[in-house]
């Protein structure tokens, strides 16, 4: 353990502990409880937050309701809606600083991914806005003479946007500003552990002009306010971000109203490395791949399937990398990789790794908590696991930690066959300097993204979301913001053609 890179804990002046209320209608408001949230990394209280209940949730859903109906939002035109995103593009660059350090003291992220995350973000505003504008149905001008039929996009109405903690501002960013450019309006329950940087966002919704009552924010948790926005007949649309076991519980909720669910759950995604592979790069994606975030990341690499003739040399490559990853505190700009979200998932990630080990799996490295010099033990250390089978559940759940696989191939279909035995379908890469391997794979994959030669890279405009149980539908993108709009088909008789059905008496 001695020779991993440790970041010891800097001189830093902890901002006032953020006061969190709900959002309602343009109102900010208390309820008659609070609950807190303890930085996992400084182990101060970091915000209070108003507790929500169902009234405070029912009341949310009218509000959102109400203002959907009235049209303030729903039937103005794309240029005003895009105007407002806009504006709250500025108002988040010109605000990732104060942002940033809330999102890094909540989740233990490093201080420099938080300002990326939150700066980042605008760009998704920005894309939205563009939709806003370019949205539009179909016409259909080949029906006969007297038939013109016209298909219209229409914004789905009042959604739910429930969000986890391990990419707060980003998550919201990666549905909020999409459902707002279809003319939606929303309710919104951020991670009891992350709230803050939701409220943040709430103020310079205020600030940009967004009309009161189009974005509604309940904080609390999955109980009761989640599932109320699950299972309201006023909700028209869920679309929820976290685990699977939740992301089926929302299906089940919402059937009761057969409301549209739109779901990204988890991920066991898996890198092949093939043997002709730039194995400097791969070996630095992958060991990228892994800890980027703790591991506590739906897309985190956390199996790589390494063909047998290099396993070894490859193996020594991530090791002696993930040596020089800069663990430790979060506030240091200096760190890459930061602290375990709870004590609970610290235990429970070692105790995957433990069961590995207990059934034969070799540690190459890692495996046991991290101290890190002035701000305790909630660190997981950089661990790399091979001689792992593929039925172990290390190999197959999503242990979310800093814990890397690795499983070995003697056949290109051998390869293709592991990345496929899931039940997950986030994302999968390759490693090959063959372009005739990489298409074969990509087509291969049962995976919403396939990474060739990369890993993680994303843009606004390509859409992300999973197969399998990894989720339905897609975010970002023109799919992503698609999934907000209903369809209506509308059609016209011109003239007075028509044949009567009756026969009009002689
Ligand atoms: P989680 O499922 O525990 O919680 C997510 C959100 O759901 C929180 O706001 C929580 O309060 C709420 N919730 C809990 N129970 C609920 C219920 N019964 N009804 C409605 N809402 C409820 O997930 P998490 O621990 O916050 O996040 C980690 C998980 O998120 C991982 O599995 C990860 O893979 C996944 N994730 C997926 C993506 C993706 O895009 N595919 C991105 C990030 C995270």
């Amino acid at each position: 353990m001695n020779d991993l890179t440790i970041n010891t804990a800097i001189e830093y002046e902890l901002p006032e502990t953020a006061v969190n209320r709900h959002l309602i209608a343009g109102e900010w408001l208390d309820g008659a409880d609070t609950f807190e949230r303890r930085s996992p990394s400084h182990d101060v209280v970091v915000s209070v937050s108003a507790q929500g209940d169902a009234a405070m949730t029912e009341r949310a859903i009218k509000a959102a309701r109400d203002t959907f109906d009235a049209g303030h939002w729903s039937r103005i035109s794309g240029k005003e809606r895009a105007a407002v995103l806009l504006k709250v593009a500025d108002l988040i660059e010109a605000n990732v600083d104060r942002i940033a350090v809330f999102e890094t003291l909540e989740s233990g992220k490093p201080i420099s991914q938080s300002r990326g995350e939150v700066g980042g973000a605008a760009d998704l505003w920005r894309y939205a806005a563009s939709l806003a504008r370019t949205s539009h149905g179909d016409s259909h001008n080949t029906l006969g003479k007297d038939m013109l039929g016209v298909v219209l996009k229409e914004p789905i109405g009042v959604v739910s946007i429930i969000t986890p903690w391990n990419f707060p501002f980003w998550i919201l960013s990666q549905k909020l500003p999409f459902a707002l450019a279809a003319g939606c309006t929303v309710v919104i329950k951020p991670s009891e552990m992350t709230p803050t940087s939701t409220v943040m966002m709430g103020e310079l919704l205020i600030e940009a002009g967004l009309p009161a009552g189009v974005c509604n924010i309940v904080l609390g948790h999955g109980q009761p306010v989640g599932s109320l926005m699950s299972t309201h007949k006023d909700v028209d649309m869920v679309t929820f971000t976290g685990s699977t076991a939740v992301g089926k519980l929302i299906t089940q909720a919402a059937s009761g109203t057969l409301k549209k669910v739109a779901l990204e759950l988890g991920g066991k995604n898996p890198q092949v490395i093939c043997p002709d592979a730039d194995l400097d790069s791969a070996a630095d994606a992958v060991t990228f791949g892994v800890y980027f975030n703790v591991g506590q990341c739906c897309n985190s690499s956390s199996r790589i399937i390494v063909h047998e003739d290099i396993a070894e040399d490859f193996v020594r490559r991530v090791v002696a990398l993930s040596r020089k990853v800069k663990f430790g505190d979060p506030l240091d700009p200096d760190t890459q990789v930061g602290a375990i979200v709870t004590a609970e998932h610290n235990a429970k990630i070692d105790s995957y790794v433990q069961a590995a080990v207990a059934d034969g799996a070799k540690l190459d490295l890692g495996g046991g908590n991290l101290a890190v010099g002035g701000l305790g033990e909630q660190f997981y250390q950089p661990t790399v696991i091979s001689g792992v089978s593929p039925q172990m559940a290390i190999a197959r759940e999503e242990v979310f930690g800093p814990v890397l696989v690795v499983l070995t191939y003697r056949t290109f279909d051998e390869a293709v066959a592991l990345v496929n035995d899931s039940d997950y379908g986030l994302s999968a890469g390759i490693w090959s300097e063959n372009m005739h391997t990489c298409m074969d794979f990509a087509r291969r994959a049962q995976a919403g993204t396939v990474w060739t030669n990369t890993w993680m890279d994303g843009f606004p405009e390509l859409a992300f979301g999973g197969v399998k149980q990894s989720g339905q539908g897609r975010e970002i993108g023109r799919y992503g913001f698609e999934e907000f709009l209903e369809v209506k088909s509308l059609v016209m008789r011109i003239g007075r053609s028509r044949a009567p059905w009756v026969q009009q008496d002689a």
